[in-house]
């Protein structure tokens, strides 16, 4: 049964709800819907994933449809922990079984000039941008957009890869080539000098009905996200500008389940649309005890039909990814007692994601610093020297 305004379907406590990959986003809904009484299944190619080691899992391809069609006829709904799914599975699942967030809004955040077109249809402020199909329109765009400005590849880009920043006219065709040229669908940027990164993570239910979380401020280094300090260091009517924001483009993209929104302020106080992910975010992991609700319970509870739950934000709190380089200092120091912690008054809660492999630059899990002043909880990270070099 599909959901629509006078039939909703709501899947009830009990039932079984199958997640797409099984990472760390869906090993914490599963904690989360477990708790609220749910069933999970998970397929991932990987055995004892970080989500299989606590729900059932499925070992098999993402690609790999008879995978899915069991996937589909053991779950009551089917939902994904990332945005690259493919469009046969997708179609297949949609057709199969219950997929309330729909396909539409992946092949939407899947590409990026569809993404932003669906962000100008919403409304919203995004940075000048072009579309670039050849060496010709590439050195028009820079024209036109002028220096600095940003080369993305349209799709399959993450963590910064993709990208080239341009600061000069005369490297715009060197960047062009180095992105794939004409062989790759290419979108230029105007560079959009901001003073803060910001994200909200916003919920809509088939219902209708629209939260969002207070926005986090981030800080990424080496295009990993590091930090995330919440309440984010802007003006408070920023802040509602932000959540606003996400909760409109929520509505216009008929989004449900979870919307992290991307943004950039600026000096000007001007924000700007830069990405949108349809599911848990990195950046809202600080919900897991700052929060009445977790971004993973309101997740669950979005898909599955339930009235969304409270946001408020009960505590200062800076979440800090703890990355395979940090995994030893960080569970010697949290395995003692903390006097610096103690000084500071802060409670330090760590999560890990059960990875065996402690490698450079992968998230093994993270720290939420619940605190009285973002200040103290920095200052904590700045004086266990865990994150050294990694300038805040
Ligand atoms: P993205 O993959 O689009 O999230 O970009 C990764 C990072 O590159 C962002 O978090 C920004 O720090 C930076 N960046 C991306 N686009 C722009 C832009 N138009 N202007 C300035 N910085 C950008």
């Amino acid at each position: 049964m599909k959901a629509n305004d006078s039939n909703v379907n709501i899947i009830k406590p009990g039932s079984v709800i199958g997640v797409l990959g099984g990472g760390q986003l869906g090993r914490m809904m599963t904690l989360s819907g477990a708790a609220m009484g749910y069933r999970f299944i998970t397929l991932d190619p990987a055995e004892s994933s970080p989500c299989g080691q606590i729900a059932e899992q499925i070992v098999a391809g993402y690609g790999d449809q008879n995978a899915a069609r069991e996937l589909a006829s053991r779950c009551d709904v089917i939902t994904y922990e990332f945005e690259n799914v493919d469009a046969d599975v997708a179609a297949l699942l949609e057709k199969e079984s219950y997929v309330p967030q729909g396909s539409k809004l992946l092949y939407t955040t899947q590409h990026r000039l569809r993404e932003k077109q669906a962000l100008e249809a919403a409304g919203v402020p995004v940075a000048p941008y072009r579309e670039v199909k050849s060496a010709e329109d590439m050195v028009q765009a820079v024209e036109e957009l002028g220096v600095p400005c940003v080369l993305k590849t349209v799709t399959g880009g993450y963590d910064g890869k993709g990208q080239r920043v341009i600061r000069e006219k005369q490297a715009a065709l060197t960047a062009y080539e180095e992105l794939g040229g004409s062989t790759t669908e290419l979108v230029l940027e105007q560079f959009i000098s901001f003073t803060c990164e910001i994200s909200v993570v916003a919920a809509r239910n088939p219902q209708g009905e629209k939260r969002t979380f207070p926005p986090a401020e981030n800080i990424h280094v080496n295009n990993i996200l590091h930090t995330s300090i919440v309440p984010a260091r802007v003006s408070s009517e920023l802040q509602l500008e932000a959540q606003h924001l996400a909760s409109q483009i929520a509505e216009s993209l008929q989004v449900v389940g979870l919307l992290a929104v991307e943004m950039f302020v600026t000096g000007e106080g001007q924000l700007y649309i830069n990405e949108l992910a349809p599911r848990p975010h990195n950046s809202g992991h600080y919900t897991m005890e700052a929060c009445t609700t977790t971004q993973f319970e309101q997740h669950v509870r979005a898909i599955c039909g339930l009235p969304l739950a409270d946001t408020t934000l009960l505590c200062p709190v800076v979440m800090v990814n703890v990355l395979g380089e940090h995994m030893e200092e960080v569970t010697t120091r949290l395995s003692s007692p903390d006097p610096l912690a103690e000084e500071l008054g802060i409670v330090a809660k760590l999560h890990l994601y059960g990875k065996d492999e402690a490698k450079i630059g992968r998230k093994m899990g993270h720290i939420n610093l619940l605190c009285h002043d973002v200040q103290h909880a920095l200052m904590w990270v700045e004086k266990t020297n865990i994150w050294r070099n990694q300038n805040l």
